[in-house]
Parts: structure tokens; C-alpha cells; sequence
């Protein structure tokens, strides 16, 4: 990491420097040109800890905002991709299933009673019933754990760009 040295200017303040910085000249803060010495004489010069400094320094309270935001966002991405994921595996069965040749095996082993019931069963919810049979539920519950899944998944990603982002912004 690069060693920056203090050039203490007539007023007090002091301005950091480095190697590069050379023989050039820079404007201290009270509006003095300060000329920078050469290689020999900047390496007189107080030391300052560039990286310790930085590090407390550069972490701005946005990055740090942001950083806990993308945190946050994954946490909850995974939180809804582990809800939803295996609810969606659960609920595949339903989308794979030939649900009329699976209703005509289950007619055909029916007994006369459970006929009875089954029909008893049509009478009473009506055919509206048909519409809500657990295949057109499954399917549904797919659906929305298909939806569930990729919001999830989307946040994470968001969440995890965010992070990055603020990681990023706080190096330069
Ligand atoms: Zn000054």
C-alpha cells in the first residue's frame, strides 16, 4: 500500500503527499501553493498510515447503508429461495401428472359406495368443484411458489450486486 507523507504548510494544516507528488506544487486548503520536495525530502517528512486511515475513513455512512442493505436483501432472497424451492419440487407432481387418466384409474377402483360418496361430493360443491380439484390447486401452488422462487432468487442477486457495490465504492 502506498505511504503518503505529511508537507505541513504555514497555516497549520498538513497536506498528505506521495513519491509521485514529487517537485510538483499543490494547493493547501488556506489557498498557499505548497511546493512538494523531491524524493529524498518527502521520505523527511512524517509518515501517515494510509491504509489505517482509509479504512475508517472511506467506509462512507451510505456504503455502510448500503452494505447492511444488500445484506438484509440476501438474507431474505435465500430466506424466500428456501421457502419457496422446495415447495415448488413438492408441487412438481401436479404439472407431470395426466390428472383425467389418473381420475378414470381411480373410478374404475372405486367401490359402489365410495362412488356413492364421490358423487355425493360432486352434488354438494357443485360443479365449480371440479375447477377446485387439488390438481387445479396444485398447479396453482406451483405457480406461486414458481413466482415465490424467482423473487427470491431475484432478490439475492439484488442484494448481493448491492453488497458488491458498496464494497467497491468504499476501496477508491
Ligand atoms: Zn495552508
Amino acid at each position: 500500500m502506498a505511504v503518503k507523507h505529511l508537507l505541513p504548510c504555514g497555516c497549520g494544516e498538513s497536506l498528505q503527499v506521495d513519491a509521485s507528488q514529487a517537485g510538483s506544487t499543490i494547493p493547501c486548503v488556506c489557498g498557499r501553493e505548497l511546493e512538494v520536495p523531491t524524493l529524498r525530502g518527502i521520505r523527511e517528512l512524517a509518515e501517515v498510515d494510509v491504509a489505517s486511515v482509509s479504512s475508517k475513513t472511506n467506509w462512507s455512512p451510505l456504503q455502510g447503508a448500503s452494505f447492511t442493505l444488500g445484506l438484509v436483501l440476501v438474507v431474505v432472497g435465500i430466506g424466500v429461495v428456501a421457502y419457496g424451492y422446495p415447495r415448488l419440487r413438492a408441487a412438481q407432481p401436479y404439472m407431470e401428472i395426466d390428472e383425467h387418466k389418473l381420475y378414470d384409474e381411480i373410478l374404475a377402483d372405486l367401490t359402489p359406495g365410495e362412488l356413492y360418496d364421490a358423487w355425493k361430493e360432486v352434488r354438494e360443491f357443485g360443479l365449480n368443484g371440479r375447477g377446485q380439484n387439488e390438481f387445479v390447486m396444485g398447479r396453482k401452488f406451483s405457480a406461486r411458489m414458481k413466482t415465490t422462487t424467482i423473487v427470491g432468487l431475484a432478490l439475492t442477486v439484488v442484494g448481493g450486486i448491492t453488497i458488491v457495490g458498496a464494497m467497491v465504492g468504499a476501496k477508491r
